[in-house]
């Protein structure tokens, strides 16, 4: 009789012990699924030089007359179907914006419904081959920074939810001929900054409050 509550301390201990290791079992394979469902890649650049027709226009015939390469999938192509993702918004906060396949990727979005937002540096938004007029005309909400120091960033918000970011500007000459690249990731705690950060300098860039300052 005596050995009874020591054996039901034992079995308790067994319990907890067994208990803890479940949890913990369960926790380390709910955080790996949870990893292998997010995205997070790296892309490098130059990008090699592909047609990408095929991203804009899926049912596009392969006849279709072009010299470029096909069927190819590139750094350049992949963030553009990263871009094309979006279904509800996109978040751009970029210094300098000439790259036509990128501008028709938004334009695309724009056309489908996706909410825009372009935030970009004065001076370059009005340099030659600029797309920002181009994105503007169409319709979309562009703020431009104009305060003394450079508005440098170059990182694309998807749905609030994927976060683009890096060295690469998105003109034809970072694509295709400079050494950049980019991080494209889902993980909350680097997206949620970059959210964060974004409807911060939209805010300081109001024009309307901008104005209000200036009276
Ligand atoms: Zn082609």
């Amino acid at each position: 009789m005596n050995h009874r509550p020591g054996a039901f301390r034992w079995v308790v201990s067994l319990g907890v012990v067994a208990l803890s290791l479940s949890l913990e079992m369960l926790f380390w394979l709910f955080s790996r699924r949870r990893s292998e469902r997010i995205t997070n890649k790296v892309l490098f650049f130059p990008s090699e030089v592909a047609c990408v027709e095929h991203i804009f226009s899926p049912t596009l015939p392969h006849s279709h007359v072009c010299s470029l390469p096909h069927g190819v999938d590139t750094s350049f192509s992949r963030l553009l179907r990263y871009i094309l993702s979006a279904c509800y918004s996109l978040d751009l906060c970029l210094f300098s914006f000439s790259n036509m396949d990128l501008s028709r990727a938004v334009l695309l979005l724009h056309s489908r419904g996706v909410t825009i937002r372009v935030l970009t540096d004065k001076v370059y938004s009005a340099i030659s081959g600029s797309q920002i007029g181009v994105l503007r005309k169409a319709g979309i909400c562009v703020r431009c920074d104009a305060s003394a120091v450079h508005m440098h960033h170059k990182f694309a918000v998807v749905d609030g939810r994927m976060l683009i970011t890096g060295s690469l500007n998105w003109t034809l000459t970072a694509v295709q001929s400079n050494m950049e690249n980019i991080i494209i990731t889902e993980e909350p705690d680097l997206v949620q900054p970059f959210v964060k950060e974004f409807c911060r300098l939209w805010g300081l860039n109001d024009p309307a409050q901008y104005l209000s300052s200036k009276k």
